[in-house]
């Protein structure tokens, strides 16, 4: 299941990932890509991610050290005493940029056609490979991508045509002099939450709009294209009040517009990223869309940066294992490899199930979002329940799972000089912003389930699947449709009572481990079909498991089955079905 067993060597303290290929060294990634993507497009990439891997795993990874250690820097006045404003970045951020943005392009795959020399653009299950090996060496970055393709769509599925002239281009450039980046300031100290509470006024004058307020929380400060939300004044009350602004840092004749940013944030984690804390005073901004629909359509934009949420918590899981692999296959303790202890290979398969439960479920989003957006209205009901699902548990797996991987190099991994203290610092974020853990799960239970009954959908597709892999030892497939319905129906009861709000954690979990546990199966049975190895199908087992049933605590388990799991998991031998088929019954 895993590739780690290259990595720099060292002498007493256990080697790093560096010089690691992260798309080599993970192997789901490809089978998985395979699965999703025409196969003209995944020739095409395959190359890239190639590239990409290599330089994450070392280039990249070098300047995101460095980058975190050195943080952006707000100036107020240049050297002659001029009033101007700006961040002053590391070389190694901008260096990160210049690979993101001018040499893969991320930000504008599902905008424009001819990057990388593809002839259209992307669909989301292939840019997220992308953004999935990027944030693998670095996640702070990975918010100023995302945002700036988040108000790409914003402004080309809202915006008017004169708008869409005057800034689509600057933010879908992959020429670093013509790329503007793009921000979303929605958080104000009164409300990020509750948005409706926001007090930033917006006022006409001349057929545009001056807005005036304070912004909270606004990643990628200096932004040049910012989308943000503000009250009209006279609009009611709450979220229906709320309009979406576009916001230029510049206006047209080179001027700075009216709003200051006061400082940086002194954040725990995404240190090299700037977050900044903004006074609008009359700041010069065009409407976006329909005034009256400004919460909705930012709504629309947050859905899809959870999904891009999500796959940037599966990279830092995975990176978390690349180094916890890495440590266990080049330490040795007690005269046997970490590896071949067998805690320690327990504790392995514990940090790894969640990494690859997690690239299935973002797999599964990244194509139903694919498919929606080509018109299917099942796939979008699926989009409705699968976005809050994957935003929750993996931003929450992604704490534990750095936290594990980090112990696994020992006091080691406690130090800044490697990689494991950034990721699980960084890891903390995930489940934040873009909603609280609390938030999106009231999202996944009372408005996916309880408004929308999206869970249907959800249902019926991991049914269909199960139907169409008859590859899956019969009496597993059983099980896992009588895990379905469990799961659906329990979804259902929270939603439908009140008084059972407090469950809507539980029962999002519980949604995202059935809805994994089908798909590693489902995909399993498929990777065995081309490849002869049912590795992935075994970890529908690990779920169950771990995650969807509760042992006898007092209980001795002699049969050594999870050893047998752990022998083929942790190691490279491809495993047959025959071989698989013996522990899923
Ligand atoms: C590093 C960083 C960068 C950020 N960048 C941006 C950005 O660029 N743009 C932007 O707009 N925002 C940004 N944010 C803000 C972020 O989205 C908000 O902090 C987040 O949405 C939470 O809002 P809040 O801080 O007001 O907390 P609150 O909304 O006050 O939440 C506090 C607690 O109350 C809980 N809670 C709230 N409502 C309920 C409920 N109904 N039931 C149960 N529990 C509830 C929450 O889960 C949370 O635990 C950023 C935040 C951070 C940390």
């Amino acid at each position: 299941m895993h590739g780690v067993e290259t990595a720099s060597g060292s002498d007493a303290i256990a080697p790093d990932t560096t010089g690691l290929n992260f798309y080599r060294a993970d192997p789901s990634l490809g089978d998985l890509l395979r699965l999703y993507l025409p196969a003209a497009l995944f020739r095409h990439i395959e190359p890239h991610l190639d590239r990409l891997g290599a330089l994450a795993g070392d280039h990249l990874d070098q300047c995101a050290r460095l980058a975190d250690r050195h943080p952006p820097v707000l100036h107020h006045r240049d050297r002659f005493g001029r009033d101007r404003q700006w961040i002053e970045y590391h070389p190694a951020y901008r260096e990160l940029e210049r690979v993101a943005y001018g040499e893969f392009g991320i930000h504008a795959m599902s905008h424009r056609s001819g990057i990388l020399g593809w002839p259209q653009t992307y669909p989301s299950a292939a840019k997220h490979a992308f953004t999935y090996l990027f944030n693998q060496a670095e996640f702070g970055l990975g918010c100023p991508i995302n945002v700036t393709d988040g108000a790409a769509m914003l402004l080309a599925r809202f915006g008017d045509d004169a708008l869409k002239g005057k800034y689509l281009d600057g933010l879908t450039q992959t020429d670093m002099a013509r790329l503007t980046q793009g921000a979303q300031f929605m958080t104000e100290k009164e409300g990020g939450s509750d948005v409706g509470k926001l007090t930033t006024t917006a006022v006409p004058e001349g057929g545009n709009w001056r807005l005036s307020g304070e912004k909270w929380f606004c990643s990628n400060a200096d932004a040049s294209v910012v989308m943000l939300l503000a009250r009209p004044e006279g609009a009611a009350a709450g979220t229906r009040g709320v309009g979406l602004f576009l916001m230029p840092r510049l206006l047209d004749d080179g001027s700075p517009n009216r709003y200051r940013i006061v400082r940086l944030k002194d954040k725990l984690g995404t240190r090299s990223m700037a977050s900044g804390e903004i006074k609008l005073e009359g700041a010069f901004a065009y409407a976006v869309g329909r005034l009256d629909r400004g919460f909705v359509q930012m709504a629309e934009m947050v859905n899809w940066s959870r999904l891009s949420n999500g796959v940037k918590s599966t990279a830092l899981m995975r990176r978390a294992l690349h180094d916890a692999m890495t440590v266990a296959h080049g330490r040795m303790v007690f005269g046997k490899r970490i590896v071949d202890q067998p805690l320690a290979r327990r504790q392995l398969l514990k940090i790894m199930l969640p990494v690859e439960q997690a690239l299935s479920l973002c797999f599964m989003t990244a194509d139903a979002l694919d498919r929606a957006e080509a018109g299917s209205q099942e796939a979008a009901a699926l989009v409705r329940i699968l976005t809050p699902v994957l935003k929750f548990r993996s931003t929450r797996d992604a704490r534990k799972v750095t936290g594990d991987a980090l112990e696994m190099r020992g006091g080691a991994g406690y130090i800044e000089e490697f990689a494991p203290a950034r990721l699980l610092r960084d890891a903390h974020l995930g489940s934040i912003w873009e909603g609280t853990s609390n938030i999106v799960a009231l999202d996944a239970v009372i408005r996916a389930v309880g408004r929308h009954h999206a869970e249907n959908a959800l249902g019926a597709d991991l049914h269909a699947r199960l139907s169409e892999s008859s590859t899956i030892p019969q009496g597993w497939r059983d099980r896992l449709r009588a895990l379905i319905d469990r799961a659906v129906g329990f979804a259902q009861s929270v939603a439908a009572d009140p008084a059972c709000e407090a469950d809507a954690r539980r029962a999002t979990t519980t949604l995202y481990h059935v809805a994994s546990a089908v798909m590693l199966a489902w995909e399993g049975a498929r990777i065995h079909e081309y490849r002869g190895d049912a590795r992935r199908l075994l970890l529908s087992r690990l779920v169950l498991d771990h995650k969807l049933s509760r042992p006898d605590v007092f209980s001795v388990d002699r049969s050594g089955d999870e050893a047998m799991l752990a022998g083929m998991l942790l190691g490279d031998t491809p495993v047959p079905l025959a071989q698989a088929a013996v522990h899923l019954s």
